[in-house]
């Protein structure tokens, strides 16, 4: 049982923690993809028991229940053979895993939606969360063209132009906007190819969409790209920034440290280290290049950034 719920802790962990092509932007869908599927395994529905329907039977609704749990593989064998001679004690180990899984989701969430105590530096109350959800604003399939940036969302997209000198903060959003229109809905121009590419690789996605060279200065882009993602140059340089974000390595940290010391004994200091203070490090720069340079600085990444493949769900 424990098995499978640190097994998708340490997925998330293991994903946040990946350099091989900045991933950024898919973090904060892959803490929700970890709240679902624990939640699916191990919170959601009735546990099926020896009383509740008869032996062998799985169908929902003959015992009057909803759904019944769909406990993760890991778990449903061992507990298949013992419910019949054991019921109690498969009770018993469901509720832990309740119980477990309730306590971590409930601190995981804390964790990255706590705003931190520094009213001075983080005025607006920016969370590790909100940051991460405008880091997602890089991914422009992540939301349709119907999608509203929540205010707080906005805030960090605004702290992220501060930190990277995007002056004209409201280009930014509207390109946001614009980038994302260019993914769905009457005006989509994003093929099949480059939606796969999307998926598995951001980096080489948009090297593709704005074109090798994209932002040299001696025009050797002219040639590359498409025109509909140049006129929106500033969502690049938003893009370039938030692939530049240390964020991953902050998750981890917070997380971590959050189970480490489980009596607050680093709680404080953590929480002066959210999302404002995060933005202050800029040390992937020799992984990513640069941001006030081109995308041709991507290339001076170990080359395996544009190649590499992502296949996480
Ligand atoms: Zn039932």
């Amino acid at each position: 049982m424990m098995n499978g719920v640190l097994a998708e802790y340490s997925t998330l962990m293991t994903r946040a923690q990946y350099v091989k092509q900045p991933i950024s932007p898919l973090i904060a869908r892959q803490c929700l993809r970890m709240d679902g599927v624990l939640r699916k395994g191990y919170l959601k529905g009735t546990p099926l028991y020896p009383e509740c329907c008869r032996p062998g039977t799985t169908v929902a609704g003959s015992c009057g229940h909803q759904s019944h749990r769909r406990f993760p593989q890991v778990y449903t064998e061992a507990r298949k053979q013992l419910l019949v001679a054991k019921p109690d004690v498969v009770r018993a180990v469901d509720k832990l895993g309740e119980q477990v899984v309730t306590c971590l989701l409930d601190n995981f969430w804390m964790r990255l939606k706590d705003s931190g105590s520094h009213a001075a530096s983080n005025p607006l109350g920016i969370s590790l969360w909100d940051l991460l959800l405008a880091c997602e604003l890089a991914d422009p399939t992540a939301h349709d063209e119907t999608f509203d940036i929540p205010d707080k969302t906005l805030h960090a997209v605004h702290l992220i132009c501060d930190r990277f000198g995007i002056v004209d903060k409201q280009a930014c959003t509207d390109q946001i906007e614009m980038a994302r229109g260019l993914c769905h809905g009457p005006h989509k121009v994003i093929t099949g190819d480059q939606q796969e590419l999307s998926k598995s690789n951001l980096l080489a996605f948009f090297c593709r969409v704005y074109g090798e060279n994209y932002g040299a200065d001696n025009g050797a882009n002219t040639e590359h790209g498409m025109a509909q993602w140049k006129e929106l140059p500033i969502y690049a340089q938003f893009v370039k920034a938030v692939f530049s974000i240390m964020i991953s390595s902050a998750v981890v940290e917070a997380l971590f440290n959050k189970y480490i010391f489980t009596k607050n004994l680093f709680r404080s200091s953590m929480l002066d280290r959210t999302a404002a203070s995060i933005l202050s490090t800029q040390e992937l720069e020799d992984l990513i290049g640069n941001v006030k340079k081109p995308f041709v600085a991507f290339f001076e990444l170990r080359s395996v950034a544009l190649t590499d493949k992502l296949n996480w769900t």
